[in-house]
């Protein structure tokens, strides 16, 4: 493994936003936490303490939810064009990009992830989904519908914002999750109150003050942090929210589920993910390693659909797991502002000892490990990259989603067995294929279960590429248009003539 060993330097406008004392945003003022609590909030690759933020609680979200109601119901958001709607989210857009590198560092610090990598990926995926959303918001759209008695009925469609919209989101891609998430609520009308991770609420909080001189109506957009049992939880359960809408884990998306039940609010989940990646024998190979080694490896393998079960066929196994692991041995571990760093470490200390933990425990259960396998260095959360071979599909590692740069690989005979173990999971997020062969690309993307199928590529997003799960992977979909059907309710009209 390779250390990036070059000094980090911070902006002078991010240095000015963590030594500000950080505020939530509700009904378009800056505010303490009711309780006068705060919390502090981590650079993961040296544990040191970067900014505090309130800690929010059930009284804030009362709070947050009310103003979000009075938004919703006699604000001027709901009365306003459409037209006008969509220029405020292109302001934001705009102004996103002029702070683009402040949010590219803030997520560094927060998150650990490289900034070379925010810089490209995160931010401009952020912005990007409010200009997608934007076009939206002025072809909501309902249609006529031919009834049985043409003549007697006339009856149309009309598509109306859902209310007031809780959205709990999580730290590995703070910004760009906010985005997905407040894109379509905002381009639909609807009133939000964003309860950001607690490791990473800072690009949500610098996004708040965008989204204010942006001109977007005061209450529209309110933003609580805190701790998911203290906000999310209430959030979730809170009676006058007419949606939610999660990504996090499965165990938690259960629990939103059940919350959601007191008002039997909408929901939408995110949720985790064990995605199969499989390399047939007729693939290009050099670009399967590098590919197999990114579906697993980008953000340090902290993706819900990242390709952590790499299914290998027969004869070419040796070559690619040699291949993937030898990627993974070149990769610069360090901290995310550092130029050189490619990967940086895990979130959270509780992160570092979960995957730790996993690792343990494929070692325990017979698993050999090409590379990695351990932690990196005794500062900060970093872990090597692992790729593990001699596994079995039942196993832990295999079974469980790992949230860590993990991959496990196993060889297949024929394509009916590498389906049989490919769909073996409680998940169905993502899936890869490389090959060469379009009869098999096809058959495999028909049989897979899984909201996503990569072929010859992975980890390709797109504001207008739908997004979501299969199985316990979740409910709905995130972006294209189908994210609207989460944000809208459908009216019939019908007229007797
Ligand atoms: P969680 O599911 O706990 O966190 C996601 C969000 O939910 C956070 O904002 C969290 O708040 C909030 N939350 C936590 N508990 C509740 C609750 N009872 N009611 C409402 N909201 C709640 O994920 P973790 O951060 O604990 O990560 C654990 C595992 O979850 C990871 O190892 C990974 O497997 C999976 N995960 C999946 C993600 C995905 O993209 N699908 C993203 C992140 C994690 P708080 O931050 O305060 O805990």
């Amino acid at each position: 493994m390779l250390r990036a060993d070059v000094a980090i330097t911070i902006a002078p406008e991010v240095n000015k936003f963590l030594a500000t004392p950080r505020k939530m945003l509700i009904d378009g003022q800056w505010v303490e936490a009711a309780s006068g609590r705060s919390f502090a909030v981590y650079d993961p690759a040296t544990g040191e303490v970067i900014a505090s933020v309130p800690e929010g609680d059930k009284e804030d979200i009362d709070r947050a939810v009310r103003a979000a109601r009075t938004a919703f119901d006699s604000g001027p958001w709901r009365k306003m064009t459409t037209s006008l709607r969509g220029r405020l989210m292109n302001k934001l857009a705009d102004l996103m990009e002029q702070h683009a590198e402040e949010f590219a560092q803030l997520e560094s610090l927060d998150n650990g992830k490289p900034a070379s990598i925010a810089r490209v990926a995160d931010v401009p995926l952020a912005i990007d989904m409010f200009r997608y959303m934007a076009g939206w918001a002025t072809k909501i759209e309902g249609n006529t519908i031919p009834v049985s008695w043409p003549g007697t009925y006339f009856a149309y469609i009309l598509r109306e914002p859902v209310g007031v919209v809780g959205q709990i989101i999580p730290w590995n891609f703070p910004l760009l999750m906010a985005a997905w998430k407040l894109g379509p609520a905002l381009a639909t009308g609807c009133t939000i109150v964003l309860k950001p991770a607690e490791q990473t609420p800072l690009s949500a909080l610098l996004l708040g003050e965008l989204i204010q001189e942006a001109g977007i109506p005061a209450g529209v957009v309110n933003i609580v942090t805190g701790f998911g049992k203290e906000t999310g939880a209430p959030l979730a359960a809170h009676p006058d929210v007419d949606k939610v809408a999660f990504t996090g884990s499965t165990e938690v998306g259960k629990f939103i589920v059940q919350a959601a039940g007191g008002n039997l609010k909408k929901v939408s989940l995110e949720l985790g993910g064990k995605s199969p990646n499989i390399v047939l024998k007729d693939a290009d190979l050099d670009t399967a390693v590098v590919g197999a080694a990114n579906a697993i490896f980008f953000n340090h393998g902290q993706c819900c659909c990242a390709g952590s079960r790499l299914y290998i066929e027969r004869g070419i196994f040796d070559r690619v797991v040699d291949g993937v692991a030898e990627q993974a041995k070149q990769i610069k571990l360090g901290h995310g502002l550092n130029p050189e760093t490619q990967m940086g470490p895990l979130v959270s200390d509780e992160q570092l000892t979960r995957v730790t933990g996993y690792l343990q425990s494929g070692l325990s259960e017979g698993a050999r490990p090409l590379c990695g396998a351990q932690r990196y260095g005794d500062t900060g959360y970093f872990v090597e990259p692992t790729v593990f071979v001699d596994v079995k599909q039942d196993m832990k590692v295999v079974q469980e989603e790992i949230f860590g740069p993990v991959v496990t690989a196993l060889p297949f005979k024929d394509l009916d067995e590498v389906l049989t173990v490919a769909n073996d999971t409680i998940y169905g997020l993502g899936a890869g294929i490389w090959t060469k062969d379009l009869s098999k690309a096809h058959r495999l993307a028909a049989e897979l279960h899984a909201g996503t199928v990569w072929i010859n590529c992975y980890n390709v997003f797109d504001a207008a590429l739908p997004f979501g799960g299969y199985k316990q992977s979740g409910w709905g979909r995130e972006m294209g248009h189908e994210v609207l059907e989460n944000y809208t309710e459908v009216k019939a009209v019908c007229i007797r003539l």
